[in-house]
């Protein structure tokens, strides 16, 4: 359609050097096709040259002093993409490798993501290319609090509401909301992923992952099957990870391999979670340790030959980076018998591989349906911190298991309806962008 390669060609013009960014709107803009030609009202309002486009970026300068008290700076960074249906929400990641394409491509996603979950919330992502490894806690939290200086003035719970990502967790949350309530005297639910003592939500912590496995399950309901007795291989070893472990490990599967940046491990006999989470969660070690104390555990470094997904397994899951399973990947996954894949991590797939699990019919779930429980609890993160109350680990669990539930339904139906049944990605883009689309339709030029 001669509208949508407009606007993706305008997009390559105006965005140079974005690679990341420019795959997610090539995939998203191509799944909408059929959409955008069943609504002429998307293009009379612009709907995809404004949706491309972010409402509004903010980079800034975040001077710190480590511990030799030597000056080091960073650049700090939010996109705050799409505030249509809801505040901006998302991560904040802290990564060496982050620069202005990869907030982008992960705020771009965000936005049709955290339409899915049911819940109000617009699209934002935000961070650094500080990294956390090998740093004090000191001076983490001296960066966090730089960081957040210059943050707060452009965030607020009804505003812009970030969370954890790569390089995120509890202890960076909390060391940067303790700056925000510092410099703005209020105690609001200006970020999630907080600890429980002070806001925070049960099962945000096990949320992406739990997700994650849920909604596999659901594709595997669909033909009669669950994960109990099913092998799974899966990448990363951080939060994502752990808790898919855990979930997996609850309905009776059993999860083979884990990874790290350095290297990745295969335990045949299961994945030791309490040692896992000891390894990453409080000594956070490398994964190489985990086969130096575990009988049962092979380890090869990263890029010596053979990875994760070598390792045959009915159920795959990468939950580590962008583009870390490609094509010849898949192939190998297909061969050895693969029958889900559901993305933990943002666009894990090169678009290669998405490819070839569609076409060999096998049922991937893409991350932006599978990895949406993570945001979906931050937004009943919110909803408690506006009610100033708390609900049980049974009660937030059992709507996490909803939502997941809901979403995957919303991709079968738009699949359906839009002419390619079984194409959950296809689905999560089309369902996601026609409530945006719509919300920004009836809001007018703005
Ligand atoms: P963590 O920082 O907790 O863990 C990331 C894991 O991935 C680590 O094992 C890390 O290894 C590995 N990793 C990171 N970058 C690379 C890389 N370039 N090459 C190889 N391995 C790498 O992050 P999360 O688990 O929170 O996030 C993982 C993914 O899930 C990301 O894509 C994130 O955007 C996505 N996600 C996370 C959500 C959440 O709630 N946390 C929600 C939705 C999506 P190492 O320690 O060596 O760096």
């Amino acid at each position: 359609m001669a509208y949508v390669d407009d606007v993706l060609k305008s997009v390559e013009r105006r965005n140079p050097g974005q690679p990341e960014f420019m795959q997610t709107v090539t995939e998203v803009l191509d799944s909408i096709r059929p959409v955008v030609e069943r609504n002429p009202a998307y293009q009379d309002a612009a709907i995809l040259e404004r949706i491309t486009e972010p409402e509004r970026v903010v980079m800034f300068r975040v001077p710190w002093m480590d511990d030799g008290g030597k000056i080091q700076v960073n650049r700090g960074m939010r996109v705050q993409f799409n505030s249509a249906i809801g505040p901006y929400k998302g991560g904040l990641r802290f990564h060496p490798t982050v620069y202005l394409g990869i907030i982008k491509f992960l705020g771009f996603e965000q936005i049709f993501k955290n339409a899915l979950t049911t819940l109000p919330m617009g699209g934002g992502k935000g961070g650094t290319d500080f990294d956390p490894k090998g740093k004090s806690d000191n001076e983490v939290m001296r960066f966090c609090q730089s960081f957040m200086t210059e943050l707060q003035r452009h965030i607020g719970p009804d505003t812009d509401v970030p969370a954890g990502d790569i390089g995120v967790g509890g202890r960076e949350i909390g060391f940067m909301y303790g700056q925000y309530r510092r410099l703005r005297n209020e105690v609001t639910g200006v970020l999630t992923g907080k600890g429980l003592k002070w806001g925070g939500s049960l099962v945000r912590t096990e949320a992406t992952g739990y997700g994650l496995t849920y909604i596999v399950e659901e594709m595997l309901k669909d033909i009669g099957e669950s994960v109990e007795g099913k092998t799974v291989a899966m990448s990363g070893s951080g939060n994502v990870a752990t808790y898919a472990v855990e979930k997996i490990h609850q309905l009776g599967g059993k999860v083979v391999t884990v990874s790290d940046s350095n290297g990745w491990i295969h335990d045949a006999d299961g994945i030791k979670l309490d040692f896992l989470k000891e390894l990453k969660e409080v000594k956070r070690a490398r994964i190489k340790e985990y086969a130096e104390e575990v009988k049962s555990a092979k380890y090869a470094e990263a890029g010596s030959g053979d990875n994760v997904w070598t390792v045959p397994c009915d159920i795959a899951m990468p939950n580590a980076t962008q583009n870390e399973l490609n094509g010849d990947d898949a192939k190998t996954l297909i061969k050895n018998g693969v029958k889900a894949v559901g993305e933990g991590a943002n666009m894990p797939c090169t678009p290669e591989a998405v490819e070839a699990f569609l076409e060999a019919k096998v049922l991937f779930s893409p991350a932006k349906a599978a990895n949406a429980g993570g945001v979906a609890t931050s937004g009943l993160e919110m909803c408690q911190n506006s009610m100033r109350m708390s609900w049980s680990f049974e009660e937030t669990d059992a709507k996490l298991k909803g939502i997941m539930q809901s979403i995957h339904t919303q991709c079968k139906e738009a699949a359906e309806e839009y002419g390619c049944p079984g194409n959950f990605v296809a689905g999560a883009n089309i369902a996601g962008f026609i409530k945006v689309a719509d919300a920004m339709v009836a809001q007018g030029l703005v």
